[in-house]
């Protein structure tokens, strides 16, 4: 049976680095829940690869539409998982990996009970602070706004159903994809 997996974590804690490793093994039987967000595009980003970028206005007549199974505001900009994409996959058996925040989380858990939630921990917010800076992506101001929010999300990481503390890259994406194999494993077991 299909089912949906969630990882969320602070910005800059390597959740992206995680997924595109998890997608890669994965690539036969997970895809990757592309939102759609109002944030401006990041160099190095494509239209419809990393998100689809749109306006508020666009955005909020969809949210009227009821197009989104959740969608929040996160750091100002909206961000919301596309109902069409989400449903289709599983309809056809698909299972799918959906990068969000703590708060769209709380949401699919309530919506899908049986999706899989996993955060994405730091070793420490000092630690995930040069990380932030490293990436030269963000102004100061912007840096210390994620890490103020990285706190909250932290805060809210024994709601899920796994924590995955990321000291060493390569051990955490075992750790996810371990996790992943067991669910799919009792998955067909069942079946
Ligand atoms: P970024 O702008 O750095 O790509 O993402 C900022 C935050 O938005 C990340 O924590 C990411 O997980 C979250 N996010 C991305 N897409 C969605 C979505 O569709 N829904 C929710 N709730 N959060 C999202």
């Amino acid at each position: 049976m299909a089912r949906l997996y969630v990882v969320s974590g602070p910005s800059g804690v390597g959740k992206s680095t995680i997924a595109h490793a998890i997608l890669d093994k994965f690539k036969d039987s997970i895809i990757y829940s592309i939102s759609m967000t109002t944030r401006h595009i990041r160099e190095g980003e494509i239209e419809g690869r990393e998100y689809i970028f749109t306006t508020v206005a666009e955005f909020e007549k969809l949210i009227s539409e009821g197009a989104f199974i959740e969608h929040a505001k996160v750091h100002d900009n909206y961000y919301g998982t596309l109902r069409s994409q989400i449903e289709s996959a599983l309809a056809k058996g698909i299972n799918v990996l959906l990068d969000i925040d703590t708060k769209g989380a709380q949401n699919i858990k309530k919506n899908y009970h049986d999706a899989v939630l996993i955060f994405i921990a730091p070793p420490s917010t000092d630690e995930l602070r040069q990380r932030l800076l490293k990436r030269h992506t963000d102004s100061v101001e912007v840096i210390e706004k994620r890490i103020h929010n990285a706190i909250q999300e932290i805060e809210m990481s024994s709601t899920y159903d796994y924590i995955v503390k990321n000291i060493d890259l390569e051990q955490a994406v075992g750790e996810c994809e371990g996790i992943i194999e067991d669910h799919m494993n009792n998955a067909s077991a069942r079946a």
